[in-house]
């Protein structure tokens, strides 16, 4: 292939990656802009493949076969509640190919400039004569030159990072699958191991910039940068894992985009450039929405408290009970009714039973919302997956913003297993882990029923008045049988 061709090929699959996160900024591109992506992807690697000689079909139909065998297995296997930690699978993953990749090209490159820098040295010592010796000699410092500047620093930085993505992935998949304590992992001299194992990895690096021929310091990096993977991520609860997820996505672009350096190769410093800033605006928007910054959710540890003195104060003797025969005739004469939606409705995996009540309640002329919080459920865009599943209507889910000024004018609003999204104390300006967290001003309906087993807090563990509050109903039960008895209940009433 030459070099027009090559380029002209990563040109198309970069404007493909672009445009397939354009598809993905909206639910209804969102399937046509992942494809788009994949088509770019697919494209680069045959090419690269072409341009290394090594396009061999079978080999690569049997690659294609057996990855996306394993690809389709994993994906339609995985519960909706467990793809954060699929995801950070495949984040370690990425990270473990660049330190991998990189760290083999840059082994090869220094083996091969260190043996003609020997081959130079004999020469010499055998003092032979003239030009043959100078040839050697030239050829060894410029072999050496090869693997300094461009190659070594972006060698370290791919083990460094890569690494670091890799190990810190298998902890954040770790906590989120159970293997590893869920709790923020925290002990005397936390921040002096961390900072000791960082200078030990930067040192590391350094070295390799600095003496490209003794490989062997690659892998004490590789090590180096594992371990501080690991204190990075332990100390961290297991309900900021997403956070922490898409903020080694980042990384592990970064990674990429280092591994493209190392071999010259432009479709994936550009691949990896556009996951690395991806991942780090998607960290500021979770971060944003939770109204937390970043160093808080890297070195707070939310989610461990849980107020039951407070709760009892707050709750006694207010707390109305309701059933799903009352709420089915308070449904009959709304008019406006909105459903928001939370992490219980995705365990519970009751929105089959939404779709069938908001079909029953259209049919008989109301109108149906959903208010979207951005961080509901425990990844972003949960909710918005889960009622796609079911196939309800994109233009029925609004988000916080729109969605907020007309609850005054919404006769029922249901909250299906939402605590955090649609606590009122997050109005508070300081002194709970939600403070200043933008909510669904749901309170401001004319009736609101919530839908949950019980009144324990949700992620931030706080105790919610929204559920001692005047206008609002509590339906206790598991989110999926509560909302098929409401369904019956409906359609008796
Ligand atoms: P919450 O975690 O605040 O509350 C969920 C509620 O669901 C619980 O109070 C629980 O109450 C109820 N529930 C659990 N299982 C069931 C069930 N089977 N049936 C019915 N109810 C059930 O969820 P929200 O969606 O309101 O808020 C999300 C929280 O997660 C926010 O604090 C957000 O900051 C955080 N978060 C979100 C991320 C994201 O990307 N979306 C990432 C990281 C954190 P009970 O036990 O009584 O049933």
């Amino acid at each position: 292939m030459s070099d027009a061709e090559l380029n002209l090929a990563y040109l198309l699959a970069a404007a493909l990656f672009i445009f397939g996160l354009k598809g993905l900024t909206h639910p209804r591109s969102a399937v046509r802009g992942n494809i788009t992506g994949a088509i770019g992807m697919l494209i680069a690697v045959v090419v690269t493949l072409l341009d290394q000689g090594l396009l061999r079909p079978e080999l690569i139909a049997l690659g294609l076969l057996v990855g996306a065998a394993v690809g389709a297995a994993l994906a339609l296997r995985i519960r909706m509640t467990a793809m954060p930690q699929l995801v950070g699978l495949f984040n370690g993953f990425g990270g473990a190919a660049s330190v991998l990749v990189a760290g083999a090209v840059f082994i090869v490159a220094a083996h091969s400039a260190g043996a003609m820098q020997t081959a130079a040295d004999a020469a010499d010592a055998a003092g032979a004569a003239g030009a043959a010796a100078g040839a050697a000699g030239n050829a060894g410092s410029a072999a050496a030159l090869a693997v300094s500047a461009q190659e070594t620093v972006a060698t370290a930085a791919s083990g460094l990072i890569g690494a670091v993505t890799f190990f810190g992935s298998l902890v954040a998949f770790g906590k989120l699958q159970g293997l590893v304590t869920e709790k923020p992992l925290r002990y005397r001299g936390e921040q002096v191991v961390k900072v000791v194992v960082l200078l030990a990895a930067l040192a590391a690096a350094a070295m390799i910039v600095l003496e490209p021929l003794e490989t062997g310091r690659y892998w004490a990096l590789a090590a180096a940068a594992g371990l501080l993977g690991i204190l990075l991520v332990l100390p961290i609860g297991g309900a900021d894992m997403p956070i922490v997820i898409a903020l080694l996505n980042s990384y592990s672009g970064l990674a990429a985009a280092a591994t493209g350096f190392v071999l010259s190769n432009t479709v994936l410093i550009v691949a990896g450039s556009l996951v690395g800033a991806s991942g780090i605006i998607l960290t500021q928007i979770m971060c944003k929405a939770m109204n937390r910054s970043l160093a808080n959710v890297l070195f707070g540890g939310v989610g461990a408290v849980v107020e039951t003195a407070e709760q009892d104060d707050l709750y006694a003797g207010k707390v109305k009970q309701t059933s799903a025969e009352e709420v089915a005739m308070l449904l009959k004469t709304a008019r406006r009714v909105a459903f928001v939606p939370g992490y219980g409705m995705a365990v519970a995996r009751a929105q089959t039973a939404v779709r069938l009540l908001t079909e029953a309640l259209e049919r008989d002329g109301a109108t149906v919302e959903f208010g979207i919080h951005p961080v509901a459920g425990r990844m972003p865009g949960h909710m918005n997956v889960l009622l796609a599943e079911e196939r309800i209507s994109y233009d029925k889910l609004r988000e916080m913003d729109a969605i907020n000024p007309s609850f005054p004018q919404t006769d029922v609003v249901i909250v299906l297993g939402a605590n955090d999204v649609v606590n009122p104390r997050a109005r508070e300006s300081s002194g709970n882990p939600i403070a200043g967290m933008p909510i669904l001003d749901v309170d401001k309906a004319r009736t609101v029923v919530v839908i949950k087993r019980s009144l324990s807090p949700g992620f931030a563990g706080i105790a919610n008045p929204l559920f001692a509050a005047e206008n609002t109903l509590m339906l206790f039960g598991d989110g999926k049988n509560a909302m098929e008895g409401l369904v019956e209940a409906y359609k008796d009433a």
